[in-house]
């Protein structure tokens, strides 16, 4: 049965067609989605209907009090909800910090029995961690289609400094209000744009994965993401003209890749070597206390990268491959090690290694890598064939006015020319970059980015 998406009187969000066998575990979807006009004054219902309590933490800052905040409070007070407000000051952009985090906590009492973030990424992963270590549930209400983590368990934050990635809670209810999404101001919208479009690349890597390690991929996944990614696309004249229709197909898009996380429990549908890079970029800027891109506006920039290197693989002769010559040229592990703690610093370069110990391959398994893309290289240009052309992928990003070039998002060279080499490095997922690697084919591919390394 295929994968429908509909909503009931309540505006609620009701996916149906979800049923699987593909062999992962399937957790079922127990969180309540509203997208909808008008919801702020129901949110007391919803939060009844859930048995959320009475008492709350509102958590917001300055721009999102503003555009929601106080009206979502007022709904909360009117109901008889007693709320306390930790709206967040900040002369800038508020960060997801050791102050901002600290600041919930202290506004948390012993009376709390739930929070609610009304905001976006900052916000709601500043208050997902607060609800994580308490053990409170949480409420979203969001403010801008700019990312799809509204229905993500992991909180990325900046720890003394430092950008690290807590494993932290997934709101019992997130509410969407198409009005509210209307007034996010344009690149907030490209940017949950430009994370939508990385799911391409997300799905042809998990495609690439199962093809050929045969990893488990669910296709009830990855047609819920195709079929968001392929609506956003076809709709993005609506996307840019804020129209109701189109608020709706970029947040569905945005939850409902939040929503696989949630089926599977890991982020194989919604992230691979575009978030990589973009992460990698964030990180190292984060360190220079540099400003940095929104998320999404960084992953649509790298989907843009990466994309060439897909379509010139579809064309590639893989029975020329010379594995005398590849196995010769391989990396040694102790070249891996000092190139891993030289790309995510000491302490990050042996965390990734301690975590991803099968990464460093033998010679016959990389021999067998090899031999499966060329056995089923038909397999993987049908993947490759199945995505747009990288011209349409353009076009909706120039429609919307999005940052298409590193060089807008003010990443210094050779930042962008190492992230290219080690964004694969970062976890064990299969990508179509380590599929180059093995196959001796990389550093051709990337002669665009040189990074030489010794
Ligand atoms: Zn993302
Ligand atoms: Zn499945």
């Amino acid at each position: 049965m295929a994968v429908s998406v509909c909503y009931d009187k309540d505006q609620k969000m009701v996916i149906t067609g979800v049923d699987c066998h593909c062999g992962s575990v399937h957790m079922p979807i127990d969180k309540d989605i509203y997208i909808g006009k008008g919801l702020i004054e129901n949110i007391p219902a919803y939060i009844e209907k859930k048995q959320l309590g009475k008492n709350c933490v509102l958590v917001a800052d300055d721009n999102t009090y503003r555009v929601a905040g106080a009206d979502v409070e007022k709904a909360l007070a009117d109901a008889g909800f007693t709320v306390v407000s930790c709206v967040i000051h900040r002369d800038g952009d508020m960060l997801p910090d050791d102050l901002s985090c600290g600041e919930v906590l202290l506004s948390i009492t012993r009376e709390t029995e739930f929070l609610i973030a009304v905001g976006s990424g900052t916000v709601t992963d500043t208050t997902r961690i607060n609800a994580e270590r308490t053990g409170l549930p949480f409420v979203s209400v969001g403010t801008a289609p700019s990312m799809d983590g509204y229905a993500s368990a992991v909180a990325p934050l900046l720890h003394r400094g430092l950008k690290i990635q807590r494993p932290a809670k997934c709101p019992e209810i997130i509410v969407c209000d198409l009005d509210v999404m209307a007034t996010a101001p344009m690149h907030m919208i490209a940017s949950g744009v430009g994370d939508v479009l990385g799911k391409y690349i997300a799905k042809a890597d998990w495609q690439l994965g199962q093809i050929i390690n045969g990893e488990t991929c669910c296709p009830v996944c990855v047609e819920m993401v195709t079929n968001a990614v392929n609506a956003l696309v076809d709709n993005v004249d609506e996307i840019a003209a804020k129209t109701e229709k189109g608020m709706r197909i970029l947040i569905e898009a945005l939850l409902l890749a939040g929503v696989t996380i949630l089926i599977i429990d890991n982020t194989r549908a919604v992230a691979s070597i575009e978030h990589n890079i973009a992460q990698y970029w964030e990180m190292i800027l984060v360190q220079q206390g540099k400003e940095v891109p929104m998320h999404g506006a960084s992953v649509g920039v790298s989907t843009l990268l990466v994309w060439p290197m897909f379509e010139r693989f579809a064309r590639e002769d893989l029975s020329k491959l010379d594995l005398e010559t590849i196995k010769q040229n391989r990396i040694s592990r102790e070249k891996r090690e000092r190139w891993m703690k030289h790309a995510y610093g000491e302490e990050g370069g042996k965390q990734i290694m301690r975590e991803n110990p099968g990464d460093f391959l033998t010679w016959e398994e990389q021999e067998r890598r090899i031999r499966a893309a060329q056995t089923r290289f038909a397999d993987i240009q049908a993947v490759i064939a199945a995505m747009p052309p990288l011209e349409k992928i353009r076009q909706v990003m120039e429609t919307l006015h999005a940052e298409m070039t590193p060089e807008e998002e003010h990443i210094p060279m050779d930042l962008l020319n190492r992230s290219m080499h080690c964004g694969k490095d970062y976890r064990t997922r299969y990508t179509l970059f380590k599929l180059l690697s093995e196959c001796g084919l990389l550093e051709e591919y990337l002669a665009d980015y040189p990074y030489p390394f010794e």
